[in-house]
């Protein structure tokens, strides 16, 4: 089976009008950070239902710029989820942090309240609470016990775009989102992030400190024929997304909510089909809100009669590319010892043992998506309790 018709985990959603949207800013002569990044951001702003936008290279950078403004200090605690992909846990150390490993819950595969209190101490300063695959985070518990003792909540809405939580989109009322623009999730720049906040304190901050703290930006020194003098108050990144990315991302983000209603109508095919497969467990959507199905990941239980490596490998006989399920950092050797708090965390390690991702993507037709349902059927069809 070649490439082309193998049925992938995921595609990105790209076409001729993001083509076109590039070759005008090539056109332009000006392709670095520059008006489409501010357009991308009051746009993003606008759709996200936040106060100020701040783009950036990925996600992973906009969560350091997260904790530099909240003030996150050498030795400070932040409580993460282990079940994430490891630029959760990893941003903490990027301010000499230490990662304090937080359970899931089994349902959505999101930290609870129930999950971080257990854990919090006199250390701790900040809790990253990520909204998994897609699926929202339930934010109001998190920020009623977080919020009394001066603790910042940081979304990690990576996944998240498209996601709503109690009516809005996610991350609508947290003071801190970090968004990913990578191509695994819904929309995509090719790499490319954003932050979103609620203070214009840390938006000015934030956006100084993307662009190596200087006192005004290059382009707005391109503009003056006579540039002001810069200075630079503190030591800041390189962390800009250029006008090229800005300019894709402004056109996928009129393609998002064509691509959330795809993915759940997808998504709803595979719940609908799984209720007649015994032992598969898929996720859905909790009672607070509604996933973007960016990971549409199912739980592998005892009755069905292959295990998760099995199943892998009978489906890639069929030609399908599925994925094992979120990682969770604490098994990975970086997070081995002395470099975070662990506690026993057994629903995050039962998850990602006991998981994997189908592939979904807007492309995917009704015939690759049976030919899915098909391979997930036949081991139970075949020992005889279909
Ligand atoms: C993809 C992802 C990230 C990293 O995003 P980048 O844009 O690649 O840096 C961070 N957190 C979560 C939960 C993710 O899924």
């Amino acid at each position: 089976m070649n490439g082309d018709d193998r049925i992938s985990v995921m595609k990105p959603w790209l076409g001729e009008e993001e083509i076109a949207a590039v070759t005008a800013v090539i056109q332009s002569g000006w392709v670095a950070q520059g008006p489409q990044v501010a357009r991308f951001e009051q746009l993003f702003a606008e759709a996200m239902q936040a106060e100020h936008a701040i783009a950036t290279s990925n996600c992973t950078t906009a969560l350091h710029l997260a904790l530099v403004v909240a003030g996150i200090q050498p030795g400070d605690e932040v409580i993460v989820p282990s079940f994430s992909f490891i630029a959760t846990a990893n941003a903490p150390s990027y301010v000499g942090a230490l990662a304090v490993f937080a359970d899931v819950d089994a349902q959505t595969g999101n930290v609870t309240a129930e999950t971080i209190a257990p854990l919090l101490t006199e250390r701790t300063r900040a809790v990253i609470i990520v909204d998994q695959g897609g699926m929202p985070v339930h934010l109001t518990s998190i920020r009623a016990l977080c919020d009394p003792l001066g603790i910042t909540v940081i979304e990690d809405a990576a996944c998240g775009a498209g996601s709503r939580y109690l009516g809005r989109p996610v991350g609508a009322s947290a003071e801190l989102v970090a968004w990913s623009f990578h191509p695994r999730k819904l929309l995509t720049t090719g790499e490319g992030g954003m932050l979103t906040t609620s203070r214009a304190d840390w938006a000015a901050r934030a956006r100084r400190l993307r662009e190596h703290a200087m006192s005004s930006s290059a382009a707005e020194r391109h503009l003056a024929l006579v540039a002001p003098e810069e200075h630079y108050d503190e030591i800041g990144f390189n962390y800009r997304m250029t006008d090229l990315q800005a300019a894709v991302g402004i056109v996928q983000l009129d393609k998002l909510p064509t691509l959330v209603r795809r993915r759940r109508e997808l998504a709803a095919t595979y719940t609908d089909a799984l209720q007649h497969v015994p032992g598969l467990r898929a996720v859905v959507d909790p009672d607070w809100g509604t996933s973007n199905f960016q990971s549409m990941w199912v739980e592998i239980c005892e009755e069905y009669p292959l295990d998760r490596e099995a199943l892998l490998q009978h489906l890639a006989e069929a030609g399908i590319s599925a994925r094992r399920g979120i990682m969770s950092a604490h098994l990975q050797r970086a997070y081995a010892s002395g470099t975070s708090i662990r506690v026993p965390l057994p629903v995050s390690e039962r998850l990602t043992r006991g998981t994997l991702i189908l592939p979904l993507y807007h492309q995917l037709d009704e015939t690759q998506q049976a030919t899915v349902i098909d391979a997930l059927l036949a081991p139970v069809v075949a020992v005889g309790h279909g």
